[in-house]
């Protein structure tokens, strides 16, 4: 079975800072795979090379068997054209700690501008599934609101609804519910296991460490740009073998 992410030797530096340091991992389809580790670990970065708003300096780095921004032809690599970069990212979803709506379109306008855009999909269409999306992440009474009238959670409810959208192959959370007050993280973490549910593939970037002991089907900890340690959410939470986890989780458990 392919692979839906397929890290390889994976490195990333800003200038003269060597931020992934040879990251390993592979996320299997209908996967939740959740990822945790220290701030500045370069977790965030991760995501960011797979969603194509990095490049990596070494490594390779795949999703669902394509290489990420490459064509490879015998052992050499080509750039994709911008075009094909865009096909590329149009099957991936993503969801920011910030939920940056559009502020000057009604949550179902969020949601059913990129189909329209990017897809050229008919507006009635883009608009049925909109209505679809705001009702599956409960706020189909909000639909004509603008962001600035919704809650952080309803707004990232709208962000996640936004996102699948495009009908993507695998989703990218990172830290979602971190900007959120503490009584509108759990709407937001239904939603995102209600998505599990239905066998959506997700990596999800979080210090919600109960949402990954009940979801995750695998765990990775991440420290200084590389994977310490990886395994079952409940192993590696309730039995961490290395110092660096040990102490991390001490910290947010
Ligand atoms: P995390 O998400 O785990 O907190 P990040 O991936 O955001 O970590 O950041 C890892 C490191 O990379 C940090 O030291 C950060 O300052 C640095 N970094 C991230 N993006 C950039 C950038 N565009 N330019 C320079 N440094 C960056
Ligand atoms: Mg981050």
């Amino acid at each position: 079975m392919t692979a839906m992410v397929k890290a390889e030797g994976v490195h990333k530096s800003f200038g003269p800072a060597h931020i992934l340091k040879g990251i390993d991992l592979e996320v299997a389809p209908r996967e939740v795979f959740c990822l945790i580790g220290p701030s500045g670990s370069g977790k965030s970065t991760f995501l960011r090379c797979i969603n194509h708003l990095e490049q990596i300096n070494a490594g390779r780095l795949y999703v669902d068997g394509d290489l990420v921004g490459y064509r490879q032809k015998g052992d050499k690599l080509y750039e994709l054209r911008d075009s094909e970069v865009a096909l590329q990212r149009r099957d991936i979803g993503m969801v920011f700690q910030r939920f940056n709506l559009f502020p000057h379109m009604t949550a179902l306008e969020n949601v059913m501008e990129a189909p329209i855009q990017v897809k050229r999909e008919a507006r009635a269409v883009a608009r049925a599934r909109a209505e679809r999306l705001l009702d599956r992440v409960g706020l189909s009474d909000k639909a004509k609101n603008y962001p600035s009238q919704l809650s952080g959670g309803q707004q990232q409810r709208v962000a996640i609804a936004r996102a699948l959208a495009m009908e993507p192959k695998l989703m990218l959370f990172d830290e979602p519910t971190s900007a959120l007050d503490p009584e509108l993280v759990g709407d937001v973490l239904d939603v995102m296991r209600g998505l599990a549910e239905e066998g959506m593939t997700m990596i999800v970037v979080t210090h919600e460490m109960g949402f990954a002991r009940e979801v995750g089907d695998a765990l990775v900890f991440m420290d200084d740009g590389v994977v310490v340690e990886s395994g079952h959410p409940r192993d590696v939470l309730t039995n961490p073998q290395h110092d660096r986890t040990k102490s991390f989780l001490s910290k947010v458990l």
